[in-house]
């Protein structure tokens, strides 16, 4: 038996494991006991990642070598792998002649290696000459990366997982972590085990298992916490409990947002939020943390995607920093706003600059200092200047016709984008859909011209970064199976070719003969880490050796041993003027509210043993267990209103489509309000699932669509 240290290719907790294999078999997993972010621990999905790889093994399943469809409806049929990377470069060469690049759009994935998004990110950007290449993290987490640069300067949360330990007040809005980071949630647990005065609030619409655990769960209406945060802050300006010395050292704009937020008393914000006045006091005094006899008490905030998932999620995150701000809760243990990383690499891309707005290493591309930067690292003359697509822009341009090519990797949009109406359009539409997937089964496999057989967790070599900017190495315990291959060489064998096809003006004195001379994955990295230096998250001192012996946050640079545990402790911010800067966003409702049309408000959001479309949990009858099929979950009162019974067939429509599904009891979601789970498509349910419902609405800033809200009606079917 060999044992291979990795991490969990789920969450963003980022949990060590132990790949136990035979051969070519992974035989076992268990959780690795030196690994920093779990010490051992793994939820459901990471115990079962052995029963799951051997699940998909089974050629029914599994992408095996690469197929081709001579046409939409013929079956797609084996392929050389030689003639199928033959065929994406000249058909992305041929349309990128005829129309120019921004007609061709690459879809990545927070589940992507850092190496692989690197290769695609400047495949696209310095070969290929668009920046339309954009990922489902746009889906995830870029309304907290808006916030963070907005408030603070940079796309870099603050804390480490010790923080959970010295919280006096932990904070937890828009976050099931229960669920969603359960193995970080058992930390969570032990530290108010160890410390039983320590406080929780959860914030969320709905009554999950978070918030049952909470000593104060403040049940707001859909969409109004930036008039929450707004009346904590109101609270603590008026009973004095904000840290004017912190105000005045380190922060700009604090006395617009102290006139913004006059407006939002308790007893204002209690009837816009649905909640009690006397509760929205006692949170903005938990959370300030003012002590008569000692220091300030520190507050950890926890967020994830109830903030993020939001037409107004940008505003949302930077209202929530500002209350860090004005009492000084940032910077020391057990202090600060914590965003909760949804998948297990979307901190990974967005550090190679995988959106569609960014550069390598935290570069902007609207700057042109940036540009030039890149454009010399990478030996090109040039990088495109015009933003890219982002993910909800790059399909509805597919849709129009406007972009003619799609290369989308390790996702599938056919399920997981918002308004699956547009995005299926798109797929249609498309004169060429690429899918370079590990698994034959998902709803955009469906739509595929070309499939490239991908290799996925236990085959692969890499790294990815977690919530707490700790860096993890990805290894393979087994080889690929059948003709499946790692991202990152698909991507630069494309590559290869492309520079033949498309030769790419090259800076002046560069020698190479290819832009993209990679061996290995730790070729890849060595490249990126070294386009790192000087930058923010500069990891110029992290070798694959270093990362050997133990993972590791970043920053650490040449010279260093080990990484910055927390940002800002000196009180010095990522900004021009090096403080961190008051942002006074108005309140703006979600972009649907219900009305007499469609009276119900619809959240979705995570199970707690599935994961995104199932493609990988949805093999294992035991992680059904917990949750065996999708339900439309609605308040009793809701269902004694209606006289419908549990399990009654139900029609759910918004403005955009309609599902039918059977009806659940559920104390958990408020009246007038329903839920319905992400993960369900497919066999399970048909269309798109729950995003057949959904609205494509995004933050102006951040373009993150709106998931977490629908206005719907439903009647019996
Ligand atoms: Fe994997 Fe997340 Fe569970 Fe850890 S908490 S085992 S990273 S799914």
């Amino acid at each position: 038996m060999q044992a291979t240290r990795s991490t969990c290719p789920y969450c963003g907790v980022g949990c060590g494991v132990v790949i136990e294999s035979r051969g070519a078999q992974i035989t076992g997993v268990r959780g690795d006991p030196d690994h920093p972010a779990n010490f051992g621990r793994l939820c459901t999905k990471g115990q079962t990642l052995h029963l799951t790889a051997a699940a998909h093994l089974q050629p029914q399943l599994r992408a095996l070598q690469p197929m081709r469809r001579a046409a939409r409806d013929q079956p797609l049929l084996p392929v050389a792998w030689d003639v199928a990377l033959d065929e994406v470069a000249q058909r992305f060469a041929q349309i990128a002649e005829e129309s120019g690049p921004d007609a061709l759009g690459l879809y990545l994935s927070g589940q992507l290696l850092t190496e692989d998004y690197y290769v695609f990110n400047k495949l696209a950007k310095g070969l290929l000459g668009t920046n339309n290449v954009d990922t489902n993290s746009r889906l995830c987490m870029s309304s907290a990366v808006a916030g963070y640069k907005q408030s603070l300067g940079a796309d870099a949360p603050p804390n480490c997982y010790e923080d959970l330990d010295h919280a006096a007040t932990v904070f937890i809005t828009g976050s099931n972590m229960a669920w969603a980071h359960p193995v970080l949630f058992r930390r969570l647990e032990d530290a108010r085990r160890a410390n039983p005065a320590q406080r929780w609030i959860v914030a969320d619409p709905r009554r999950t298992e978070t918030a049952a655990l909470a000593d104060l769960h403040l049940q707001l209406l859909p969409g109004t916490d930036v008039v929450l945060y707004h009346a904590l802050l109101h609270v603590m300006l008026w009973e004095g409990l904000t840290d004017p010395a912190f105000i005045a050292a380190h922060t700009t704009g604090f006395e617009a947002l102290r006139d913004r937020v006059r407006e939002f008393s308790p007893a204002v914000a209690a009837k816009t939020c649905g909640l009690k006045a006397e509760d929205i006091v006692q949170a903005a005094r938990w959370i300030a943390g003012v002590q008569a006899d000692g220091p300030r008490a520190p507050t950890l905030s926890l967020w994830c995607q109830g903030l993020n998932q939001s037409s107004s999620g940008t505003d949302k995150n930077s209202a929530l920093i500002n209350l860090h701000l004005a009492t000084g809760q940032i910077g020391r243990p057990g202090a600060g706003p914590f965003s909760l990383t949804g998948q297990p690499n979307a901190m990974g891309g967005r550090e190679v600059g995988g959106l569609a707005n960014l550069l390598s290493a935290h570069r902007d591309l609207a700057n042109p200092a940036h540009r030039e930067e890149v454009a010399a690292f990478w030996g090109v003359q040039v990088v495109p200047a015009v933003r890219g697509k982002s993910a909800v822009q790059m399909f509805e341009a597919a849709a129009e016709g406007e972009i003619r090519a799609l290369w989308i990797a390790c996702t599938n949009p056919a399920q997981s984008l918002p308004n699956q109406a547009v995005v299926r359009r798109a797929l249609q539409r498309a004169e060429f859909v690429v899918l370079q997937e590990a698994y034959t089964t998902t709803a955009t496999a469906g739509y595929a011209d070309l499939l490239l057989p991908a290799s996925t967790w236990g085959e692969k070599e890499g790294t990815v970064t977690n919530s707490e900017r700790r860096i993890s190495r990805v290894r393979a315990a087994v080889p690929a199976p059948g003709q499946a291959r790692a991202d990152w060489a698909i991507a630069a064998d494309v590559a290869q070719r492309l520079e033949k096809l498309r030769p790419p003006a090259r800076w002046p004195g560069w020698q190479g003969e290819t832009l993209f001379p990679y061996r290995s994955a730790e070729d890849v990295w060595n490249e990126h880490r070294e386009s790192t230096r000087g930058r923010d998250l500069d990891i110029t001192g992290l070798s694959y050796a270093q990362l050997e012996a133990a993972p590791q946050q970043w920053p650490l640079r040449e010279g260093e041993t080990t990484g910055a545990a927390r940002l800002y402790a000196d009180g010095v911010f990522p900004t021009p003027d090096g403080r961190a800067r008051f942002v006074a966003p108005a309140w703006r409702n979600v972009a649907e509210p219900r009305d007499a049309r469609y009276p119900v408000a619809l959240n979705t959001g995570r199970l707690r043993d599935q994961w995104h479309g199932a493609s990988r949990t949805g093999t294992l009858g035991r992680l059904f267990a917990h949750s065996p099929e999708p339900v439309l979950e609605l308040h009793p009162q809701e269902l004694a209103r209606r006289r419908w019974l549990p399990g009654k067939l139900v029609r759910v429509a918004s403005r955009r489509g309609a599902l039918v599904l059977p009806v659940a009891p559920s104390e958990a979601v408020a009246p007038a309000q329903a839920f319905i789970a992400m993960h369900w498509g497919g066999e399970w349910l048909s269309g798109g699932g729950v995003n057949t419902l959904t609205s494509d609405s995004v933050c102006p800033t951040s373009h993150q669509p709106e998931l977490k809200h629908a206005a719907v009606r439903l009647e019996p079917a």
